[in-house]
């Protein structure tokens, strides 16, 4: 049975043998004509409740559903926090999950403005928490991308803001709220080992960048799977050793 946090009384938790938690950090955001401004929480949060079905003593915590988007902030509706509130309102959790008697977390990132404040966030509450293990998923679309068949993509390697990848996972987790019908995109044409510092309007005048016309539901299952088998396969080895990681074995 998977622990639903915001579902669970107190009863429940004391009876449940919950040693660890997950939550899935996302944004309210436009992606493209074709998803819902969501996409990037519902990811993080769909997978992590899939996850705490295929393993033990895993609480799901709610989603943060607001990120740093102010990259993405030239189309409606696009709700962004400040870098400073992002990476505050991570840690705060952070430190609260901690204050709970938690020690092992795992971030199920949806979103790549997020990947500097977690990293921010964690850095902190792990130099204030010594023994507590923070483990992140910055980016389960590269992670995804490099366990699927190399020849499953079509365009881009798959990869975009609600590009090939993307909309091809939302099929597979909430096709209901994708219309495929307005699914258009471009490859934008930047520079491979550098990273550029765009504004998204640079690259897209669509709201989505690689191309999610081509996204199919079979692409996303195969997506949703080698996400699952990460997360798992990783819980599954650090349950061998405690979470002990490093030289501590
Ligand atoms: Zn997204």
């Amino acid at each position: 049975m998977a622990f639903i946090g915001s579902k669970m009384t107190g009863n429940q938790y004391n009876k449940s043998k919950i040693d660890k938690v997950i939550i899935g950090v996302g944004a309210f955001e436009n992606h493209g004509y074709h998803m819902p401004f969501g996409t990037d929480a519902l990811t993080a949060n769909i997978i992590s409740e899939k996850l705490a079905e295929r393993v033990e003593g895993l609480m799901v915590l709610p989603p943060i559903n607001y990120g740093l988007s102010q990259h993405y902030n030239k189309l409606p509706f696009t709700v962004s926090l400040s870098p400073e509130t992002t990476t505050n309102m991570i840690k705060e959790v952070l430190s609260e999950i901690v204050r709970n008697g938690i020690k092992k977390i795992i971030i199920m990132n949806g979103h790549d403005g997020n990947i500097a404040p977690i990293e921010l966030a964690a850095r902190s509450v792990k130099v204030q928490h010594p023994e507590v293990t923070i483990a992140s998923l910055n980016d389960w679309w590269v992670a995804a991308g490099k366990l699927v068949p190399d020849d499953m993509f079509e365009v881009w390697n798959g990869l975009g803001h609600a590009g090939e990848g993307e909309t091809s996972i939302g099929l597979a987790l909430f096709e209901d709220l994708i219309e495929m019908e307005h699914a258009k995109g471009v490859v934008p044409n930047l520079p491979e080992f550098v990273d550029i510092k765009w504004r998204f309007d640079e690259l897209t005048d669509t709201g989505a960048s690689g191309d999610p016309s081509v996204a199919t539901k079979e692409k996303g299952l195969k997506l949703e799977e080698a996400v699952l088998n990460v997360l798992e396969n990783f819980i599954r080895e650090m349950d061998k050793t405690n979470w002990n990681y490093g030289f501590k074995k």
